[in-house]
């Protein structure tokens, strides 16, 4: 693997950087303390081609390679996690794998909306009840003449409140053995679909997360995105390629602690000396540096792998349970430089503890990807 970015990459990277530090760093403190990011980004992360970037050109998108794609990921989850998010969601695991699995009729009617922010998209696999268990899921859709009837419910909906779309996963077979579940596309304003929203988080406090509560929603036949019966693989299919964008983001995260923690040892004094000049404060400082680059490393290998067409599931588990937990112990080592000022909303490493915390859990928590590694090591599944 090539480790120099092309001109191409280096552009990209460049923009992102340009972009967040633009549009996105001088307000994360206040969309964190208002529990809401500005709506407006969704335009803007559009207009720039961040929503777009690896759908094919043909419809709508840039064609970006996934280095690409994680290098403008790091970027944003370095500026804010709830913006890194939104994308991380919207292309991700709906549009792309729209691309991936859609009929031609379901590319052209999403495709060019999602790439340009004109229509988001949010993906409903986990309930209330079935979180790790995904496949254990109880929303049902049952066949009803031309359309589908769903009911059922989901949790913690990235995007939820303000989605067009929502890639919907619905039991759609009850036969023993059968794993049994579809994958739809549903405008959120079908009837019957109501979204509420989930406050108090921990962390991306500025995301628009949701419950959404299916009551009687009728859906098209021709909405079925994939074979029926094989929503299962469609769901598995893009979390694998989502925990690439998930470990991305928590590079972002590490290397905004590294950043911010290099400048302030620097800057405070204790003892009559800078605080960086102390060997365990340099410690801290190293530790996370060997974090950024070691989860950078694992990040970049996966787009590697997925951009010349190789098998590359296994190793984005290896990324995402390095990555999120690397950013967990970046933004805890970040804070611990910081002493007492870490600690108020005036400094930024309490958002980015916060932020990190949630990527040790969704799109498969710490446990679950060492149940994927494992699988992988050993060929037995111990779920
Ligand atoms: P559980 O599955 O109940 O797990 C609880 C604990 O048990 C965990 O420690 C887990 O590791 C452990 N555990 C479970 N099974 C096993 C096992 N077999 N062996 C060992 N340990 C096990 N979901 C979506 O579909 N779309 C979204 O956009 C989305 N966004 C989210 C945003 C946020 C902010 C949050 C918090 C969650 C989001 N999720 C989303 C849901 C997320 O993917 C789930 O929370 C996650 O999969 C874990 O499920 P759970 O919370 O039900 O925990």
């Amino acid at each position: 693997m090539n480790l120099e970015l092309s001109e191409e990459q280096e552009a990209v990277r460049r923009l992102a950087e340009d972009f967040v530090a633009r549009e996105v760093t001088p307000h994360a403190a206040a969309w964190d303390r208002a529990e809401e990011v500005d709506r407006g980004i969704v335009k803007k992360l559009g207009a720039v081609g961040f929503l777009g970037l690896t759908i094919p050109e043909e419809y709508g998108g840039s064609g970006g390679d996934h280095l690409a794609y994680c290098l403008v990921t790091e970027e944003l989850g370095r500026g804010d996690s709830s913006v890194r998010g939104i994308v991380s969601v919207s292309l991700g695991l709906v549009a792309k794998t729209i691309a991936s699995w859609g009929t031609e009729e379901q590319k052209r009617e999403w495709l060019p909306r999602l790439a340009t922010g004109e229509a988001l998209g949010c993906f409903g696999l986990t309930e209330p009840g079935t979180g790790s268990d995904a496949g254990n899921l109880a929303t049902r859709a049952v066949r009803d003449g031309d359309a589908y009837v769903v009911n059922g419910g989901k949790m913690f909906i990235t995007n939820g409140t303000w989605a067009d779309v929502v890639l919907l996963f619905a039991r759609t077979n009850d036969a023993p053995g059968h794993k049994g579940v579809s994958a739809f596309l549903v405008p959120t304003d079908t009837p019957g679909l109501t979204r509420r929203p989930v406050h108090g988080k921990l962390g991306l406090r500025g995301q628009a997360t949701a419950e959404l509560v299916l009551e009687d929603v009728r859906v098209p036949a021709d909405a079925v995105l994939g074979p029926e019966g094989k929503g299962f693989a469609v769901a598995m299919s893009a979390l694998a390629k989502g925990r690439m964008s998930v470990a991305a983001g928590c590079v972002g995260i590490a290397q905004a602690a590294l950043d911010a923690a290099v400048r302030y040892a620097g800057e405070r004094e204790q003892f009559g000396k800078p605080i960086a000049s102390y060997q365990l404060v340099q410690e801290l400082l190293s530790d996370i540096a060997v974090d950024v680059d070691a989860a950078r490393l694992l990040t970049w290998r996966v787009a590697d792998l997925i951009d010349r067409g190789r098998d590359f599931a296994t190793a984005a588990s290896k990324a995402k349970l390095y990555a999120s937990e690397a950013a967990v112990r970046a933004a805890n080592n970040a804070l611990q430089v910081f002493g007492g000022y870490g600690y108020i909303d005036e400094y930024p490493v309490g958002k980015l503890v916060r932020d990190a915390r949630v990527m040790t859990l969704y799109e498969g928590t710490s446990q679950i990807q060492k149940l994927i590694i494992g699988r992988a090591l050993t060929g037995v599944s111990a779920f």
